[in-house]
């Protein structure tokens, strides 16, 4: 049975309200934008373009949709929730990035700080660290190294902790990233 695009699509989306960011629970690259195999161009193209156009009824042409960009308004570019998408030009797209402090392909520089309450946050997660990946937009092999207290960071903190002859009851202890 053949199943259609839009079902294949959505598939591998976390639909909630439309106020909300709809993450991509497929392949997300390095860049993180989701990606998804398009039959009829024989490639993987960006998510966040084949929700554009799957919502707005426009056909797929890898990035640009009539010579234009599609942009995220949430700053989010593993959301696919096309009422977060936007065309604009690619020089929209550039200054909303540099607007919002991401370079050129839509990441936050992997190593932006969290502040201790994102830190907080992220140890007491119980769910799937690769949600906490999307929320953050941050690489997976580093929120395992915050989750198990192995960041340089951590490791100054708990030197501090022990001058000072305070306990360290770190939850994340020892903790499995899994
Ligand atoms: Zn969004």
């Amino acid at each position: 049975m053949n199943i259609s695009k839009r079902e294949r699509f959505y598939g591998k989306v976390l639909v909630r309200s439309d106020a909300e960011c709809w993450p991509w629970l497929g392949f997300i690259g390095p860049d993180g934008y989701g990606t998804f195999w398009v039959n009829e161009l024989q490639r993987m193209i960006g998510a966040h373009v084949v929700s554009y156009c799957l919502e707005y009824g426009r056909p797929e042409n890898n990035k640009k949709v009539d010579n234009k960009e599609i942009c995220h308004s949430c700053d989010n570019p593993s959301c696919v929730n096309p009422k977060h998408l936007f065309l604009g030009t690619h020089k929209d797209n550039m200054e909303d990035c540099r607007k919002k402090d991401r370079n050129a392909y839509g990441t936050r520089h992997y190593k932006s700080k969290l502040s201790d309450e994102d830190i907080i946050f992220v140890k007491n997660w119980k769910g799937p660290i690769k949600t906490l990946a999307i929320k953050f937009n941050m690489q997976y092999s580093h929120l395992c190294r915050i989750r198990s207290g192995s960041t340089d960071r951590e490791k100054k903190r708990r030197a501090l902790d022990a001058r000072r002859g305070i306990e360290d009851n770190s939850i994340s202890r020892g903790q499995v990233c899994s």
